[in-house]
């Protein structure tokens, strides 16, 4: 116990999995916290002070699972391991096994297959401040990605929105600053705070410079003080929760300011990008676009989504990658074939730098180093050739020459590993025969004195004419002879009895000892050596890692645009012209995701495709009934112009975009209860952001406003804040609304434009077109929603009377005549429909009783009853 509570307290904040044996053990505290969360028996072990010690414990071999149920949970768990086996603490003359933590195991911090989803990076960010200004650096330890970015009170919401961390690492101090806290409140599972010493600048930079071995950061860029802080307190953090071990990272790139298009949280999740309003994957525009085939590229779609560019020259570089593939479809189908056979280097390269890899790990970078070869000749010598058909881009010549040159490494590890092969390296076995001769002397030593123990069986039957003589092992008294109790008289004095078992008895010989001493040894060499090999092996992947990462980086890079190009080709999308300045024309443009669900419902025709040209009128209003498409409308145009954005070919005939800088939506909002916020509260908040923020470049869709409150009240919002967008913002808006009141503003305001969705009326009927023309909706429609939404016909209906009324526009004395003299109950009941008649049949049912009838008049009942229908 005096061990536990020295670990224990060297790791304040994390659960302690204390190794006995064959489990990890909790005590304490935590042994009552980790039942709880893991829904597991709680027991109790030994006494302290006086009261029983409650302890709870995993098995080390599943112990994963459970991990994972606990960081999900929110807590930390250092790994306290043995660190000597009991020969070795034998030797010492130790009573106890030498136990220490061997990592502490954190949300930002995983490296398992099993803890983390392999389509995601995992990011761990840091959040410092130096100099009154703010920096934020982030990094992916499982894959080494590792970035940072200057930021600030009013952009750090969107900066954590865009990077969705595991884990956020701050100083203390920050917390106390109550408008950090209400910004980091949505946050909040995620915070791990620090000590403030642990954030300062001059060490940051200190850390870093060690970290890579190099005297000046001047290399990898030009930091500023707050993102250094930052981002050296991310590299003693991983160095404290891996005990020292240094994983793979890549040097820190900065991520100039506005480099990426800010996307506020809010209009994240509005737009539906990487998971739905419901917290799924599926039915996200993320999911809609994924076609990827490796897991790394997966990542790289996620984060390009994430963080769509801002300039033109690399968004068209990008382009040019994808409609390479577009063009080459013959090419894009074979580079797909081989990508499809590459598994996660990314992730195995850092578990073998971590010490956590295994022999699988290297059988992943033999197979996808080995792709490399032919990957970079399809690359060299397109199969498809054709006029005018571009030349490799620039970012598939950085590709290509990222592939690298592996074929030595390739080699050796496919001359090295067997063919099935053991998660963990201590198993053994996973070293190919031929390999090493050493191995194989160690190994065929040990299955020659095998077949020697066979031998020797067959001669001890022979000798003593016990047939049933019989040579086995356990493993707690290793070979042993054994013949039933009645034929034990027959043995001679070489025989050395050892056990007794019901009916039979047990002996050893000397020969058969030393036979057994040579087998133990053999296997014991023989696994030291493929260890000692495994090592070598690890050593060589280690000292080209940096090519490695290249390699993987460039695989990913390729899967993505060949599956962007996959995607256009297969869903007729096309190239977009992304350029400075604020054009906006979309030429039959599509939502991505509605229409994919109309298509993948066979109804591929079924999307209607709208226009949308924001030229001198910068700011369409969008008029029409509910149900008519109108957001539908507007979120297709602000997905479009991210897609775009990020490199991406999309849905639309044509589109030419002026970059845009920022986005705001501001659609249908729900309440923030949690935050104590109304409907109209969380509306009028976002709306606030987008008036404050939007500049000239900025696009902004806006779905309704002002509908919170009374409707005056929320007509002058609506209108206010349209006129602010036209004459200070001067933003590319789209803006939609029932408010038909604000179309006259249309005369007033120059660079506003009427737009409805049509409608046609039929037979009494409303038939939505889905249509988007200009002009102005005259009515809403909205009785006939309800109708279709099955209101009462009494409540439609009356509803349809007092709208008549409102409609001639007298409307105060009108109301107070409509409340005062027809009582709703009164209309109810005139509208209401008459009781239905009551048939023959209605009558003869109800006088049956059911449980007196036989089976034959209950036959007899059914042809009564089907006469009386048909008549
Ligand atoms: P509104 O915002 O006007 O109430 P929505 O945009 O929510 O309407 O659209 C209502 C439904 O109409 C959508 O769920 C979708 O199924 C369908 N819809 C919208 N736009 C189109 C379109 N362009 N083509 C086909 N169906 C559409």
């Amino acid at each position: 116990m005096v061990q536990y509570h020295e670990i224990k307290q060297a790791n304040p904040g994390c659960l302690l999995f204390f190794r006995m044996g064959d489990f990890f053990e909790l005590f304490f505290e935590d042994a009552v916290a980790a039942a709880q969360a893991l829904d597991i028996a709680l027991t109790k072990r030994g006494r302290h002070d006086g009261a029983d010690i409650p302890m709870c414990g995993v098995p080390v071999h599943t112990a994963e699972a459970y991990l994972a149920r606990l960081i999900r949970a929110g807590f930390k768990v250092a790994i306290c391991d043995q660190i000597e086996d009991p020969a070795e603490a034998k030797r010492r003359g130790a009573k106890m096994l030498r136990r220490a933590v061997v990592r502490v195991v954190t949300a930002g911090t995983l490296t398992e297959e099993g803890l983390l989803d392999a389509r995601r990076h995992n990011y761990l960010a840091g959040l410092a401040e130096a100099g009154g200004e703010m920096g934020l650096a982030w990094l992916d330890l499982s894959t080494g990605a590792f970035q940072l970015a200057p930021t600030s009170e009013p952009a750090l919401a969107g900066d954590l929105a865009r990077l969705a961390p595991g884990e956020i690492l701050l100083p203390e101090r920050l917390l106390t600053r109550p408008a950090l806290l209400e910004l980091l409140a949505e946050w909040k599972p995620a915070l791990t705070p620090m000590p403030n010493p642990r954030f300062e600048s001059e060490a940051g930079r200190r850390r870093l410079q060690e970290f890579y071995g190099v005297g000046t950061l001047d290399g990898f860029g030009n930091f500023g003080r707050a993102e250094l802080a930052a981002a050296g307190a991310l590299v003693d953090y991983v160095g404290l929760t891996q005990q020292g071990r240094a994983p793979h990272l890549d040097p820190p790139r900065r991520l100039a300011p506005h480099s990426v298009i800010q996307i506020d949280a809010a209009t994240r999740r509005n737009l539906e990008l990487v998971t739905t309003l419901a917290g799924e994957r599926k039915g996200s525009l993320l999911a809609t676009i994924d076609r990827m085939v490796t897991a790394a590229g997966a990542r790289l779609l996620t984060d390009h989504l994430a963080a769509p560019l801002t300039e033109p020259a690399p968004i068209a570089a990008r382009l040019d990658a994808v409609q390479f593939f577009v063009d080459r479809p013959e090419t894009r189908a074979a580079l797909r074939e081989r990508l499809r056979h590459c598994p996660d280097i990314e992730r195995a390269l850092t578990r073998l730098s971590l010490g956590r890899g295994g022999p699988r790990d290297l059988a992943a970078l033999r197979q996808s180093l080995g792709e490399t070869a032919s990957l970079r000749e399809m690359l060299a010598a397109p199969r498809d050739i054709a006029p005018g058909l571009v030349p490799l881009p620039e970012r598939l010549v950085e590709a290509q020459r990222g592939l690298g040159e592996h074929s030595a490494l390739v080699e050796r590890l496919g001359r090295a590993l067997a063919d099935e092969l053991p998660l963990f390296a201590r198993d053994g076995g996973f070293i190919a025969a031929g390999y090493s001769s050493e191995l194989d002397e160690w190994k065929s030593l040990r299955d020659e004195s095998r077949r020697m123990i066979a031998a020797l069986q067959g001669r001890y039957a022979g000798e003593t004419a016990i047939g049933a003589l019989k040579i086995r092992h356990n493993n707690v008294i290793g070979y042993y002879i054994e013949v039933s109790a009645n034929h034990a008289g027959k043995l001679g004095p070489e025989f050395i009895h050892r056990q007794t078992m019901a009916g039979a008895q047990r002996y050893t010989t000397a020969e058969l000892a030393e036979l057994e001493t040579k087998i133990a040894s053999a296997a014991e060499r023989a696994l030291a050596l493929e260890l000692r090999l495994y090592e070598d092996l690890v050593g060589e992947v280690m000292a080209r890692r940096g090519e490695i990462a290249a390699t993987a980086a460039a695989l990913a890079n390729l899967d993505l645009a060949t599956a962007l190009a996959e995607l256009a080709a297969e869903a007729g999308w096309v190239r977009p012209t992304v350029e400075e300045g604020t054009a906006f024309e979309i030429l039959a443009g599509r939502h991505p995701t509605v229409a994919a669900a109309l298509a993948a419902s066979g109804n591929g025709g079924g999307f209607v495709a709208n226009d949308c040209a924001l030229a001198e009128n910068r700011i369409w209003l969008v008029t029409g009934p509910n149900m008519a498409g109108k957001s539908t409308f507007l979120r297709q145009n602000a997905l479009i112009a991210i897609l775009a954005q990020m490199g991406s070919y999309v849905p639309a005939r044509a589109a030419r975009i002026g970059i845009v800088d920022r986005l705001f939506s501001r659609v249908g909002a729900a309440d923030d209860l949690a935050r104590g916020r109304s409907t109209f509260m969380v509306e009028m908040v976002e709306t606030a952001a987008i008036l404050n923020q939007a500049g000239p470049s900025a696009f902004v869709i806006l779905d309704e406003i002002g509908r919170g409150t009374a409707t005056f009240d929320g007509l002058s919002i609506a209108w206010a804040t349209l006129e602010q967008l036209h004459e200070v913002n001067r933003c590319r808006t789209l803006f939609a609304t029932h408010y038909h009141e604000l179309t006259a503003l249309a005369a007033k305001l120059p660079a506003l434009a009427c737009h409805t969705m049509r409608v046609k009326e039929w037979k009494g009927d409303v038939v939505f077109l889905h249509e988007v023309g200009p002009g102005t909706a005259d009515r809403s429609y909205g009785i006939h929603v309800a109708k279709l939404a099955g209101l009462p016909k009494s409540v439609t209906a009356r509803a349809e009377e007092v709208l008549g009324v409102l409609e001639k526009g007298e409307q105060g004395g009108a109301l107070a005549r409509l409340a005062d003299d027809l009582p709703l109950f009164s209309a109810a009941r005139r509208h209401a429909e008459p009781p239905p008649r009551q048939s023959e049949a209605d009558a003869v049912l109800r006088e049956t009783r059911p449980d007196e009838l036989s089976p034959r008049e209950a036959l007899d009942l059914v042809y009564r009853l089907r006469g009386l229908v048909a008549e």
